[in-house]
């Protein structure tokens, strides 16, 4: 089947496919033959090794990058061809948090919201109420006119979050942004990016290696290894019989946590 009727037959399709895409830096691949669906609704995890090419796929999504060879669909809809973005990143629906924020430092928290809002058509007042709007949503409406560079770790994550649900997207693709956050910040965050993806109904794409972000955020995951798709389903299953390292290691760290509180539990009890 070529990948026209592969597009035809997905017309139905809700979400992000990519189909047999390769993508190769300086002749060396950084993702291979890859072919996997992130559907709409449906939270999904990138998860893998540092170099396994998580990055790059998210990348490619966003229409940042080109794939080498196959495609990339948006709603059945061709959206990247090899060589070429067919439908560029501002019109895929698309917003990001990376790793390093990338927060603006001279700007203050509300006017970094307002910048990812500019262009979008709306009036000034109207961008003023919704930039509002994400500070609420994010918890952070009191650091308004703070700049970057006072806030704490977690405060900064919930600036780039603001700034990328203030223009309501379809998909937030969230690149490994809770490293070098502490374990409770943390699971703060994942539980209330949680809540959030469902009032602002917008689903999540979370590149990370670290397993449990992935259970606490998604319902599936992808698992890369050099760039290929070593297993990937709904999460539950994948634990049940995980054939990837990441996932065995993560099980048997997990299974070592529950016995060490069954000890702790009868420690008590004596
Ligand atoms: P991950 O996000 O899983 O850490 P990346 O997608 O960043 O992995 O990288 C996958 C591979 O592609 C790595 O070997 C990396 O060095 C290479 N790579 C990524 N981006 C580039 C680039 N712009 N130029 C050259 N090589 C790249």
């Amino acid at each position: 089947m070529d990948f026209t009727q592969k597009a035809q037959g997905i017309m139905n399709d809700h979400g992000f496919r990519f189909c047999s895409v390769s993508k190769f830096y300086n002749g060396t691949a950084a993702v291979s033959e890859l072919s996997f669906v992130v559907p709409t609704g449906h939270h999904t995890a990138l998860l893998g090794p540092s170099g396994c090419g998580k990055s790059t796929i998210l990348r490619l999504l966003a229409g940042l990058e080109m794939p080498s060879t196959g495609e990339v669909l948006l709603n059945g809809t061709v959206i990247s061809e090899p060589n070429k973005i067919v439908l560029p990143p501002h019109r895929r629906g698309v917003a990001m948090v990376f790793q390093d924020l990338a927060l603006w430092p001279n700007l203050s928290v509300i006017q970094n919201v307002l910048l990812a809002l500019s262009g979008s058509g709306i009036s000034r007042r109207e961008a003023r109420a919704r930039a509002k709007e994400a500070l609420v949503l994010c918890g952070i409406e009191s650091l308004a006119d703070r700049v970057p560079g006072t806030l704490s770790g977690g405060q900064q994550q919930r600036v780039a979050l603001a700034r990328a649900i203030a223009p309501a997207p379809a998909f937030l693709f969230l690149d490994e942004p809770f490293a070098g956050l502490d374990l409770v910040t943390k699971m703060m965050l994942l539980n209330e990016i949680s809540e959030l993806a469902e009032k602002g109904s917008f689903t999540i794409l979370l590149v990370t290696h670290d397993p449990l972000e992935a259970t606490v955020l998604c319902r599936s995951a992808v698992v890369l290894n050099q760039g290929r798709i070593e297993e990937s389903g709904d999460l539950t299953n994948l634990f049940r019989e995980p054939r990837s390292e990441i996932l065995k290691l993560f099980r048997a760290h997990l299974r070592a946590s529950a016995s060490t509180s069954e000890q702790l539990e009868q420690l008590g009890n004596n």
